[in-house]
């Protein structure tokens, strides 16, 4: 896959979720996709611009890159996998189609690698389950966006799950809009090309 870095704003988190945000950091997965992370540390950045990751967490991933270069590295290609399996999910989800089950089992995967940094411990009077401090930050954001997959397939409007119609984009996103037609990723890039595009079709039709 091509890798075309980019710099994320909070206007790209369009997805309403986190783990459809992150298969949008892939352009047109069914043509020629385009990665638009290729590395841990541009995970890191759009991590904390989905909100993910916040605080300190930046200095610590740095830290970790630079601690264990293999590590991040292999982070990544783990995270692109994941990414993959999660577009075949969401995709087949919003085309009515089966969703494999290696697919599925690779968010089970990804649990069970998140629990490793999980532990039970006292908390006050009782007990709960401890996963953030000690997990390394982008394991962290890892653990986040396969929890929003979870919680998407299991409680999530599935039927509102709608991919946009943008020549080049394909993003996906929860549609909340009153009347579920939301067509576009956002107006302001792909509603706004298709309106351009209307009006020159328009134009062309009345001067032939
Ligand atoms: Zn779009």
């Amino acid at each position: 896959m091509r890798i075309s870095t980019h710099d994320w704003t909070p206007d790209d988190v369009i997805g309403g979720n986190a783990a459809l945000d992150f298969v949008n950091t892939v352009d047109k997965w069914t043509g020629e996709p385009v990665d638009r992370l290729g590395d841990a540390s541009t995970v890191a950045r759009w991590a904390e611009v989905a909100g993910l990751l916040y605080g300190d967490d930046m200095k610590r991933v740095a830290k970790e890159i630079a601690s264990d270069p293999k590590g991040a590295a292999k982070f990544y290609k783990d995270a692109a996998r994941l990414r993959a399996a999660l577009w075949r999910i969401f995709h087949a989800v919003a085309n009515g189609n089966d969703v494999s089950d290696d697919d599925l089992a690779l968010i089970d995967d990804w649990k069970a690698r998140a629990a490793r940094h999980c532990r039970i411990a006292r908390d006050g009077d009782g007990f709960r389950r401890r996963c953030t401090e000690a997990a390394p930050a982008l394991e962290r954001a890892g653990r986040l966006i396969v929890e929003a997959a979870e919680e998407l397939l299991l409680e999530g409007r599935l039927d509102r799950l709608h991919v946009c119609g943008g020549d080049s984009c394909e993003w996906m996103f929860l549609d909340t809009s009153k009347n579920g037609q939301r067509r576009w990723c956002s107006m302001a890039t792909c509603g706004n090309d298709a309106k351009v595009k209307k009006h020159r079709m328009r134009k062309k039709k009345k001067a032939a």
